[in-house]
């Protein structure tokens, strides 16, 4: 044993250059990080000490070519940290973590390599340089120098200590966070408060309070937006009350797991991290490296979307209130009962019901896990870009339940793997995700692997796999992101499929969720998994028709967040903010979002996205991929819709191109024009 070898040191030999998984042992993670950091260490210090003039070759192609081992062994690990974790694993990984992160600073705040990289920048125009190396040459610059690499000496060592001060911040935020949510579970003495809630789910309080030594009683745990998803069923006003009370005073109680300090000294810092960089203020020094340049692109987009927004959720609330007062007029004098944001989720339901019947769970039986994969997911992209799947039994993942896919062109040459990993265990961390095992590079002359994970809960034996809609939803929303992996066609290994700017990534993932209802999709692979009957037309009718329900309210409250993260990294480092109440009522205001009926997603003191997750000044991303998404899907549908034509197109002018240029270049050069906003509204209600 102690003389096999290590797999992670040469490249696999496997077909498609897949991981060895059967061979990989804990033993080999630790040396081949060590390995691989030193060696990449090596590469730099050899391209800095090239003697002549910096050329794209000996220093970008040769950056590009570094670090082979670390690549692949960091890549294994990471997915297998997400997908099948163990504690061996977990321990390594915060062991890593801190000499992960100096191994990347050495780089990227090296003197010498950036002193080459601008004298290559300064020079772009004489280069000649095909547009993607071009590209490569402004993304090397751009980043590095937003990095701070070329910052003084004094200055890099103030933003070491703004970047040290701002994670221990933000890991503290984390932390008081997880504690307070844990603080404010909610614990109920009489079941008959939990009138709504079905066997199932009554049990698991049970069971949590018997974890904390409630024995007898019954717990209910928070989750992280403010809406708790039991808000909908539980018929007990009060419970409900206390339930979203409990939500939204996370972090703001007093005490020692209050965050309202921290999100002072975080905005603080980040305002001044963004001042040393040359910016006005931390959302400034974000957005210039996404698609959308500027926090006035930002707030001229959310602005357009608010007042619509609010003005159909407020339609909605008197919708609710008549609701409301026609069912409890029995007791108190209806017209003194006022909606309360506690009602919201469990009317929302009941005028469902009422005005569309739409009940998504008669639709599982007619979503079975294979058909849905087979026949709906696959099926789609044969008839668009006309590729096709056969599994490989002979090639092993992971686990044994992630399968493996061979993915073949039309004419038939080989494009890549596909590893497909739905159900769920306790070594996977929760959600669905994307990752790429390997990514596509015609300079490292690499293959591509993608790999998708869910957490299905594993049926019975014998029994199929039903699937609910939004799950189905979500296989088809992850099979966009692996087709955007797996077509890329790129020169530079940092530019293939989804290595594109976070405003953008999450685009070609919600257009393949358009296929999904299609009908000739639809039709091919909703059957009813004991009769083989067709889901009949009028389920998919209701779902149709209800597609703009509680839009309004669902606009809203995702809008106050983005807005508020915005509001709070457009502070600049001059500016001193005292409360967070105050400014939080102030800037909810200034949008006209602030009914206190329809409460922002998430508060600042629970706001992990902006305030520890990585979305700080970025939580606006989703609606504004979604414009390109919405103007995406109204092309296809304009255009034939499911068609070899279309789906090429899709694939060689937008999904090919990964990062490799600019993606709204892309974009116009598919769609002929810039994105419109008009079908996002149109999809949302908000004309
Ligand atoms: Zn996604």
């Amino acid at each position: 044993m102690a003389d096999s070898p290590n797999p992670f040191l040469s490249p696999s030999t496997l077909p498609y250059q897949l991981p060895p998984f059967a061979e990989i042992r804990q033993e080999h993670y630790r040396p081949a990080f060590e390995t691989g950091m030193i060696e990449q260490l090596a590469e730099v210090a050899a391209i800095i000490a090239e003697p002549g003039e910096p050329t794209v070759e000996n220093t970008l192609i040769a950056l590009e070519r570094s670090g082979q081992v670390l690549q692949r062994v960091a890549t294994v690990f990471f997915a297998l940290s997400s997908t099948d974790s163990t504690e061996f694993g977990t321990l390594l990984e915060e062991e890593l973590a801190p000499q992960l992160a100096a191994h990347a600073d050495a780089i990227r705040l090296d003197p010498a390599l950036y002193g080459r990289i601008n004298t290559l920048y300064q020079r772009r125009d004489q280069l000649q340089l095909d547009p993607e190396t071009a590209y490569l040459l402004e993304r090397y610059h751009t980043e590095y120098t937003l990095a701070g690499a070329g910052l003084s000496d004094a200055d890099k060592h103030t933003l070491r200590d703004l970047n040290m001060r701002l994670s221990t911040l933000t890991t503290r935020f984390e932390k008081n966070l997880l504690a307070d949510t844990n603080d404010l579970a909610l614990v109920i003495a009489d079941v008959a408060e939990l009138t709504g809630l079905g066997a199932g789910e009554i049990s698991a309080a049970a069971e949590a309070a018997r974890e904390r030594g409630l024995a007898g009683k019954y717990v209910i745990s928070l989750v992280l937006p403010t809406s708790h998803p039991y808000l909908a069923s539980l018929t007990d006003r009060n419970v409900r009350e206390r339930l979203l009370t409990a939500s939204r005073s996370r972090g703001i109680r007093g005490g020692e797991y209050d965050n309202r300090g921290l999100v002072l000294d975080i905005t603080r810092l980040r305002a001044e991290r963004a001042r040393l960089l040359g910016f006005v203020n931390h959302a400034a020094y974000v957005t210039a490296d996404e698609t959308a340049k500027t926090p006035e692109a930002v707030a001229e987009m959310l602005g357009r979307l608010a007042p619509a927004a609010a003005r159909n959720a407020r339609t909605e609330q008197n919708a609710l209130q008549r609701a409301l007062r026609a069912d409890l007029s029995d007791s108190t004098p209806a017209t003194d009962i006022e909606l309360a944001a506690w009602d919201w989720a469990f009317y929302t339901e009941k005028v469902r019901q009422a005005t569309f019947d739409v009940d998504t769970n008669a639709m599982k039986p007619y979503f079975e896990l294979d058909r849905v994969l087979t026949d709906g997911v696959f099926f789609a992209a044969t008839r668009l870009y006309g590729i096709t799947f056969t599994e490989r039994f002979d090639l092993t993942a992971w686990h044994q339940e992630a399968r493996v896919f061979e993915v073949h062109n039309e004419d038939g040459s080989e494009l890549g793997l596909y590893i497909a990993d739905f159900y769920t265990r306790d070594s996977k961390r929760g959600g669905a995700w994307m990752n790429a095992l390997i990514s596509q590079s015609t300079l490292l002359d690499t293959p591509t692997i993608v790999t998708n994970n869910l957490n299905l809960p594993k049926p019975a034996a014998g029994s199929p796999t039903l699937l609910s809609f939004d799950e189905v939803t979500t296989l088809f929303h992850e099979f966009g992101h692996a087709l955007h992996g797996l077509f890329a066609r790129v020169t530079y290994p940092r530019f293939a499929g989804t290595n594109v700017y976070r405003d953008f990534v999450e685009f070609p993932s919600q257009v393949n969720e358009m296929w999904m209802l299609w009908p000739e999709v639809l039709q091919n692979y909703a059957r009813h998994h004991d009769t083989n009957e067709p889901m009949p037309q009028e389920l998919v009718d209701r779902i149709h028709a209800s597609s703009t329900f509680n839009e309004g309210f669902a606009t809203s409250e995702y809008l106050a967040a983005a807005l508020l993260d915005q509001a709070w990294h457009r502070i600049d480092a001059d500016t001193e903010v005292t409360d967070v109440a105050a400014f939080e009522t102030a800037a909810l205001a200034a949008a006209g979002l602030d009914n206190p009926v329809v409460p922002t997603r998430y508060a600042s003191t629970y706001f992990a996205h902006t305030f520890s997750g990585g979305y700080d000044a970025g939580y606006y991303s989703y609606i504004w991929s979604e414009v390109l998404d919405a103007d995406t899907v109204a092309w296809f549908t304009e255009n034939g819709g499911l068609t070899r034509a279309n789906g090429d197109r899709f694939r060689a002018r937008l999904l090919g191109v990964g990062g490799s240029g600019d993606p709204l270049a892309a974009y116009r050069s598919f769609r002929g024009r810039d994105a419109d906003i008009q079908p996002l509204l149109d999809r949302r209600g908000l004309n």
